[in-house]
């Protein structure tokens, strides 16, 4: 093991690093270098155990910490992570494998997420007590919002401290205490919250860090009857098995599921836009996006055109270390990521699926897959039905605005679209027939925390950021009281 590697092998519980109770690892790698960065514990029920205690302990006190208190806190976390920005975002790129210009987005985006949720947590003081019609002259009622108490967190590995900080603040922000699962691809990240919760004066137990796969935290965390809600954020598969876990007790959850997403555009739409939204859609974090737009409807009188420019764009990027410069994209995150993508491929290759996209000569080195286009995929093949997470396109040319929302709507998944026409009018009518969270008309994927996030259909239950955000970590309460009294 080099001397470099780190280990991962406590658990961070009432503001400590205490040692799992696991004897089992797992390793953690560098996808562009191949090389072993960390060893990370795999975690045991019994760590869950000590984490939802000291979760609870320190339930009662939090709760009722003023509101514009737990706003500073929420700053503060921000402020840490700025401080750190750079490094964060290196160690993001390096166990990831995103493109550096990549990571500083997304410690951006963090960064905003904490601070939108410590205005929303002063904006929560200002409402709690809201008096509300009760309809009859003689009774008031007063209206408060009360955190839902201890809640499991649980984060996939292609948006590291970006997924997190979309449950974490909002979580706090109402008052919760967490335990909070990131994934085992990317533990590197994450860790470094501890120290930052630390120095924003959190109380111990309010923020409880256990690294572990899915079976030594994932799955017990679910479980766990001291676990007020559950926020997973992952594959379907998952998704179901932690909502079957939570309907123990009727536990909520919230779900932030796949997707297929499609991405349309119509005869009129400037092809340069389409050409640059479709490359952003599908290469972005090497498509390993919940939101990839992997599925592109283009009217047939532009389709052969907005092709030859997708498949020019993809020949043209440049491949390379996720930490240089000049790299458009990077590896995918893991060889097991890799091979369900090469998977596809050659599913594709079986299908007789038509791609004229010119093959990149790969880097020496990293998990790296070619980015590829294949035309006038049938809608019953697997790669245009289902999630593939990599930089492969499925497009289908159609007659009309009304083929294109049919298609685009025949999905199991609904959380996100993009539309590009040359006609704002046009983008905003086929964008209301869309079955999807978000959609973006003419512009990049955009999630600012103001937003809101999430999915229809299979793509989730809930949404994240926002108002929605904070709703979804609260429980409403109505208090109804004579006038005279
Ligand atoms: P995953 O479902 O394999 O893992 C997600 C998390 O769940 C990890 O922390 C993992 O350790 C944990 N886990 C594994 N088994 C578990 C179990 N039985 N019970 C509880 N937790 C368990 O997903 P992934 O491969 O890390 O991420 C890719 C998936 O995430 C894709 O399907 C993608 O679409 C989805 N995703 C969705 C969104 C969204 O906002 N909708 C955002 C990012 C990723």
């Amino acid at each position: 093991m080099p001397a470099s590697t780190q280990i991962l092998n406590e658990q961070f519980i009432d503001n400590a690093w205490v040692p799992s109770r696991s004897k089992t690892s797992r390793p953690v790698f560098d996808p562009y270098r191949e090389t072993l960065i960390a060893e990370v514990t795999c975690g045991d029920p019994a760590d869950i155990d000590a984490a939802v205690a000291a979760a609870r302990r320190a339930l009662s006190s939090w709760r009722t910490t003023p509101e514009p208190r737990r706003g500073k806190c929420l700053q503060a976390i921000a402020v840490g992570l700025e401080t750190r920005r750079q490094a964060l975002a290196e160690l993001s790129s390096r166990n990831n494998g995103k493109p550096l210009v990549e990571a500083y987005q997304d410690l951006d985006d963090a960064i905003a997420c904490y601070r939108y949720y410590a205005e929303a947590a002063v904006a929560l003081g200002d409402r709690q007590g809201t008096v509300e019609d009760t309809g009859q002259p003689d009774l008031e009622a007063r209206q408060y919002w009360d955190p839902i108490g201890v809640v499991g967190l649980i984060t996939p590995w292609n948006f590291p401290l970006v997924s997190s900080a979309w449950k974490l603040a909002p979580a706090l922000a109402a008052g919760c205490t967490v335990v909070f699962k990131p994934s085992e691809v990317t533990p590197l990240p994450e860790q470094v919250l501890a120290e930052i919760v630390i120095e924003a004066g959190l109380p111990p137990g309010v923020f409880n860090l256990l690294q572990g796969d899915g079976e030594g935290i994932g799955a017990p965390l679910s479980r766990h009857p001291g676990i007020d809600k559950l926020s997973f954020t992952g594959s379907n598969t998952v998704g179901e098995a932690v909502m079957r876990a939570a309907a123990q007790g009727v536990r909520p959850v919230s779900l932030e599921l796949g997707g297929k997403s499609p991405i349309l555009v119509t005869e009129d739409a400037d092809i340069e836009l389409a050409r640059d939204l479709v490359m952003a859609g599908i290469c972005y974090n090497a498509g390993q996006m919940c939101s990839a737009t992997s599925r592109l409807l283009v009217h047939e009188r532009l389709a052969d055109d907005l092709y030859a420019a997708i498949d020019a764009s993809m020949a043209a990027l440049r491949l390379g270390d996720p930490l240089a410069a000049e790299t458009d994209m990077g590896p995918l995150v893991s060889a097991l990521q890799r091979d369900r993508v090469q998977n596809y491929i050659a599913l594709a290759k079986e299908e007789g699926l038509h791609s004229e996209t010119p093959t990149l000569s790969l880097p020496e080195q990293g998990f790296f897959v070619a980015p590829r286009l294949y035309r006038e995929v049938p809608t019953t093949s697997r790669l245009w039905r289902e999630e593939i997470f990599g930089p492969v396109l499925c497009v289908r040319r159609v007659a009309d605005d009304a083929e294109a929302i049919a298609l685009a709507n025949d999905s199991d998944f609904g959380l996100a679209a993009t539309v590009v026409t040359g006609d704002p009018d046009r983008a905003e009518a086929i964008a209301r027939h869309l079955e999807a969270g978000n959609v973006w008309c003419n512009s990049d994927q955009v999630a600012p925390p103001q937003g809101s996030w999430g999915g229809m259909k299979c793509s989730g239950i809930g949404r994240e950021l926002g108002q929605a955000g904070l709703d979804a970590y609260l429980e409403s309460k109505r208090i109804t009281r004579p006038l005279s009294s």
